[in-house]
């Protein structure tokens, strides 16, 4: 047991280097967020060692008494952060936060209505290669194709031709805020119970910079490591006292055995950090240079789906934008950005002529360099080396140039 980590030193050695990664790069994935050195703390702790199958003071192991403070704390800290009534701190991934609400509201064979896939949809709510098109009958709704846009009364037509039993608002990739309460009346209107996964956005909703949905869902899923800043895990919420057993009994014993109560205390120091009022400065700063990034993307020549944003994320539609980058997919365009040191996703956009792998948009996203401190004057540096490197996508002198600019960026704005 005092075996340590710098004696494997091939896993050392990669997370060595994936530290130096993290730190001279800039990350841009809209996924993404550096955790505070508080939450890694906890999730390197000895609470690894400890199986605790049920719930707080409801367990099928002894010796749970610490590890049920721990998680009656997370529980209420989250539930205090949304105000709501009833939370699960235990999925191990947004994946199973959702995969826990379909079997708690939806019996095999009947159909779920989420977003497509390739338009910003996330796999679990429908796709036919996941659990949740395997198991389930998966109807989809698609954007606007002129606006980029979510169009209510396409989503309400095809609520009412597929009947879902479960209809899913929420994505993975888009810019514009949610109208839960549009998505609550089609959810009456059909009968369907309506689940909100608030993966990308929950670090909005926790400081109001997005509607709650909490008002309006049934359900709602979210990962902890994204907007909201905490370990890799995810939760569900409702009001709902006979939601919250359903859904309770389908992540244990449904889906899973023992909880992680590292990653448990991980995210209970997270609410705790999302509860300061530093927390919605952070919140407020990731909106703004949001925008900043893309009006300046926008002087550029760059075409953004939808034109702008109002959260965390946007997407560049290259095969929309100035010549200088119209034949460029979004393969190249983040593996030359890779180059560069600057992360990104390739992303399909409304419209998209590209298979997948090859796509005509990148996702872009402000929440780990705002996490380092950036703010509007970055973003416009950053927006500039893009802009470079897109239009140079061969040249590779000018790739490490940029590179070396960002590198000296980043060392300005360390992350621990
Ligand atoms: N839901 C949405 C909207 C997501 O964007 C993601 C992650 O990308 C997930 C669920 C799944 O989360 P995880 O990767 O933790 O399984």
């Amino acid at each position: 047991t005092n075996h340590s980590l710098q004696q494997d030193s091939e896993i050392f050695d990669l997370i060595q280097k994936e530290t130096i990664r993290q730190s001279d790069g800039l990350e841009m994935i809209a996924s993404e967020n550096y955790t505070s050195k508080a939450v890694m703390q906890a999730q390197g702790s000895v609470l690894t060692n400890k199986y605790a199958e049920g719930y707080p003071n409801k367990r099928y192991y002894g010796g749970c008494h610490y590890v049920d403070g721990i998680e009656t704390l997370a529980i209420e800290r989250v539930k205090k952060l949304f105000n709501v009534s009833f939370a699960n701190v235990q999925p191990h991934s947004g994946s199973q936060a959702n995969m826990a609400v379909y079997l708690a509201a939806v019996k095999a064979g009947e159909t779920i209505l989420g977003m497509d896939l390739s338009h910003g949809g996330h796999l679990t709510h429908g796709s036919p290669v996941n659990f949740s098109g395997l198991l389930f009958k998966a109807a989809s709704y698609k954007l606007d194709e002129a606006t980029g846009l979510i169009n209510y009364d396409t989503i309400r037509k095809t609520a009412l031709e597929v009947k879902p039993r479960l209809i899913i608002a929420g994505y993975s990739a888009y810019p514009r805020f949610l109208d839960f309460a549009k998505f609550r009346e089609i959810a009456n209107e059909v009968g369907a119970d309506l689940l909100v996964d608030m993966a990308h956005f929950a670090g909005l909703v926790a400081t109001g910079h997005h509607e709650s949905p909490v008002p309006y869902a049934d359900y709602i899923t979210s990962t902890t490591h994204k907007t909201l800043r905490g370990p890799r895990g995810g939760l569900i919420l409702t009001n709902s006292e006979e939601k919250a057993k359903a859904m309770n009994s389908r992540i244990f014993p449904g889906i899973q055995g023992g909880p992680l109560e590292h990653v448990i205390a991980g995210k209970a120091v997270a609410f705790g950090e999302a509860l300061q009022p530093e927390f919605k400065t952070y919140i407020e700063q990731v909106v703004r240079n949001a925008k900043a990034l893309a009006e300046e993307l926008k002087s550029l020549g760059f075409a953004l789906v939808t034109g702008g944003t109002d959260n965390h994320l946007m997407l560049i539609d290259l095969s929309q934008s100035s010549e200088s980058f119209a034949t460029l997919t979004g393969k190249v365009a983040e593996a030359v950005l890779d180059e560069a040191g600057i992360t990104v996703n390739k992303n399909t956009v409304p419209n998209e002529k590209r298979s997948p792998f090859v796509t005509s948009g990148i996702r872009i996203g402000t929440p780990a360099l705002t996490t380092r401190g950036m703010k509007e004057p970055e973003m416009k540096k950053i927006a500039a080396w893009i802009s470079q490197v897109l239009k140079n996508s061969d040249n590779t002198e000018i790739k490490n140039k940029v590179k070396g600019e960002v590198k000296e960026l980043c060392q300005s704005f360390p992350i621990y």
